[in-house]
């Protein structure tokens, strides 16, 4: 089959590699469509340490069952799928209490790092656990439903921290992840819901997607337009969808006292962190990290038209170019958000 192998940082090849074959419990799927993640742009130059070279890369993918081990049942050739970016063990303790995303060990399609090595779905053929998959609903294309992983993760913040009725939202960052949470968002009864951004096009698609107010960090003081739509009080909570410093703080600096703030965004390991303002004004801190089992609600959403990938989509290009799209998204090419490759 043919795949596109990150054979060095920053170089790829497209080449001729053996078809995978599944173990009794897999399901060798067919790739119709993988989406291009920020992780792997991040990944690619190894300066995150988890795109180990040689790696096929790819974890937002969806599909058509092309076999199945001889352990598998529920699933048969031609059944349109897609799957967790997570492989999950689900035998642990944390799998057998729901935490699928907490599992022992986790590993993710696509990633190579110092544990383990896991090719993913920028390739013809993936084999991936039966457990992972899920079945598409009808009429979902499968370049929307490759993009359904960012959808997850936010639904997944969302329940971390659930807005009441009414509350003022800020949601920190813009990108496929601050956009899915402001379109999921915007469904939840939130009162205000405050997009913030350095890009003015992503905040014009989150104004779309039902941002009530967007703001542009790079030119006003964000903090103070919050106050002011807030009457001096700040938003009630906040979902950070970054992971560097500047970001962060923003976030924790943009609620009320006794508001609550969830971190999704981790491109950087460490920031520097506004302890007094935190403990003086008793925020709420939480993490939030990939899904627990959002996939299928996220596709009901996705059918429905409630959750919508279309226009997160920049381009759907053949695999064999996938190089240069790396190389136009590493670039940072302006108005490019998800590229999606299909073998
Ligand atoms: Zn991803
Ligand atoms: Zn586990």
């Amino acid at each position: 089959m043919k795949a596109l192998v990150l054979k060095e940082y920053k170089r790829f090849s497209y080449e001729e590699v053996a078809v995978p074959n599944p173990a009794a419990e897999e399901v060798l799927v067919s790739v119709k469509a993988c989406g291009i993640c920020g992780s792997d742009v991040h990944g690619m130059d190894g300066s995150t340490g988890r795109r180990r070279p040689p790696i096929i890369m790819g974890h937002e993918a969806a599909g058509v069952v092309a076999s199945i081990g001889s352990a598998v049942n529920g699933w048969k050739a031609g059944d349109r799928v897609t799957f967790d970016s997570t492989i999950y063990c689900g035998r642990c303790d944390f799998c057998r209490s729901g935490l699928i995303n907490l599992c022992e060990h986790r590993r993710v399609l696509g990633v190579s790092c110092e544990e383990y090595r896991q090719h993913g779905a920028f390739a013809e053929f993936v084999s991936v656990p039966e457990r992972i998959l899920y079945r598409l609903p009808e009429g979902l294309p499968f370049e929307h439903a490759a993009l359904v992983e960012p959808f997850t993760i936010a639904l997944h913040a969302i329940r971390r921290l659930q807005p009441t009725l009414n509350d003022t939202v800020v949601v920190v960052g813009a990108g496929m992840i601050g956009l899915a949470l402001v379109q999921a968002l915007s469904g939840a009864g939130c009162g205000k819901l405050i997009a913030i951004d350095i890009a003015d096009e992503r905040l014009a698609t989150a104004a779309k997607f039902g941002a009530t107010h967007t703001f542009n960090s790079s030119r006003e003081n964000v903090v103070e337009s919050i106050l002011n739509l807030t009457q001096g009080k700040g938003a009630d909570i906040a979902f950070e969808a970054v992971g560097v410093t500047a970001t962060v703080d923003l976030a924790i600096r943009s609620v009320r006292k006794g508001g609550a703030v969830t971190l999704v965004g981790n491109v950087t390991p460490k920031i520097e962190f506004p302890l007094q303002t935190v403990v003086t004004r008793e925020l709420t801190i939480s993490g939030s990290c990939a899904s627990s089992g959002e996939y299928p609600a996220c596709l009901e959403m996705m059918a429905r038209g409630k959750l919508s990938a279309a226009p997160l989509l920049s381009a759907v290009a053949p695999l064999a170019e996938g190089a240069s799209w790396f190389d136009r998204l590493y670039r940072k090419e302006p108005g490019l958000l998800k590229v999606v490759l299909a073998p």
